[in-house]
């Protein structure tokens, strides 16, 4: 041990498994390869031209300065509208909290809420940062795998997985990494097995809510059980939907007592979000919403297109998302094949390892505590799309059957 030792709390984390890939595909495109990156997690258009005018205009209009650590009483009115209009949910700007991204804003929700070996329920497979979250705090994730329920958290399977100990459970829909959707029903599930434990909080990451395909409703908890809303912290933000990731504005509604724990973080570790993105978002949300939708069909006709050409692939089993713009496959059928350098395939790591050698980029399971699964973005041009198949399909087509 030395001084410059890493604390235990965070020597603990295991690093992002989306970090990592990111990091290798970084490396080998400054060495001049042409990859295919499939791994971010990004929408490919640009920011919409009203809300990037409001960005500039109040640069010009010198709203430069530091704004309150919960972010602009304007902004949190304007969130209010967003939640009325679109969630049918009621928000006091007192029950609204403005972050840097709904990144931080779920770290300081999971730090003001838990104490270290709370449990916490996160359904698998889940988005890596959650799960990282919570063990930077010392928590104890209970992961529980929904694969045979289509990638979805039953009421049976909360029921069994909650102890004295529950304190939180993570929701995540349309799900990162499975694009999985819950239905009114099944959340009304969920809130009845919640009703029974009334010490275990949720937070509803709803950031996928504008991408939803096949004309399926989005609903969540909060709106489907109006009785638990002191107990849920619903979470959006507008880097997907909006094409907003490098604006850094993330938002949740909740009980006034987690808004101010919140707050708090904020108030000694970051101050408010950038005063810039602030006003651009209240033109994101007041603004027309039109090009929502016009996205949303756009990741449906590519999600129509990848599904169809994953499926073609020998060896892969995939699932249709219903939301989100990730697909899934389960690549268990290729394990025990070997590469053209006699390699042997035996999970998804060397599977993402051996598509990286053909210069596709995925992020094996994992990443999203899950395997046999690798998960691909589909927030990437048609033409893309098309090449890096063209070259999954190839990859697999060159692997041999294992003695
Ligand atoms: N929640 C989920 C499920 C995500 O996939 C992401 C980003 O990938 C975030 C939250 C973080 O979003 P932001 O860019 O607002 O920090």
């Amino acid at each position: 041990m030395t001084r410059a030792s890493l604390s235990d709390l965070v020597a603990s984390v295991p690093p992002s498994g989306i970090t990592d890939t990111f990091n290798r595909a970084y490396a080998l495109r400054q060495q001049g390869y042409d990859l295919v990156d499939f791994s971010v997690g990004e929408p490919d258009c640009e920011t919409p031209e009203h809300i990037r005018a409001a960005g500039i205009a109040a640069i010009h209009a010198g709203e430069t300065r530091y704004t309150p650590s919960d972010g602009t009483l304007a902004l949190k009115q304007a969130i209010a509208r967003k939640f009325a209009r679109d969630n049918e949910l009621e928000f006091s700007t007192d029950n609204i909290v403005v972050g840097a991204g709904a990144k931080p804003l779920l770290a300081a929700a999971i730090q003001s809420l838990l104490n270290p070996n709370d449990q916490v329920i996160m359904p698998t497979p889940l988005w890596a940062s959650h799960l990282g979250m919570v063990q930077s705090v010392g928590a104890k994730p209970i992961l529980v795998d929904t694969q045979c329920s289509n990638f979805k958290l039953t009421a049976a399977q909360l029921n069994e997985h909650t102890t004295p100990q529950t304190r939180l459970l993570m929701l995540c829909s349309p799900s990162n990494p499975t694009g999985a959707v819950y239905s009114r029903d099944e959340l009304s599930a969920l809130a009845e097995v919640l009703r029974r434990h009334p010490n275990i909080m949720v937070i509803s990451d709803d950031l996928y809510e504008h991408i939803v395909f096949d004309d399926l409703p989005f609903w969540t908890l909060a709106q489907v059980a109006p009785d638990l809303s002191d107990r849920i912290l619903t979470v959006n933000g507008l880097s997907k939907a909006y094409a907003m990731t490098g604006w850094r504005i993330g938002f949740a509604g909740g009980p006034t007592w987690w808004i101010h724990g919140i707050k708090t973080v904020f108030g000694q570790v970051s101050g408010g979000p950038c005063s810039i993105s602030q006003v651009a978002g209240i033109a994101a949300l007041d603004g027309p919403q039109g090009f929502l939708k016009e996205n949303c069909a756009i990741y449906q006709s590519r999600r129509d297109y990848a599904l169809n050409a994953l499926r073609g692939i020998d060896g892969l089993d995939v699932r249709k998302p219903e939301g989100a713009f990730y697909i899934m496959p389960n690549c268990g059928g290729l394990n025990g094949r070997q590469t053209p350098n006699g390699q042997r395939i035996t999970n998804s790591t060397d599977l993402a390892n051996y598509f990286l050698e053909q210069c596709v980029v995925v992020v094996p399971g994992p990443g999203f505590a899950c395997d046999p699964f690798f998960r691909i973005s589909i927030a990437t041009s048609d033409m893309v799309l098309r090449e890096g198949l063209a070259r999954i399909s190839a990859a697999v087509n060159a692997l041999v059957s294992g003695a």
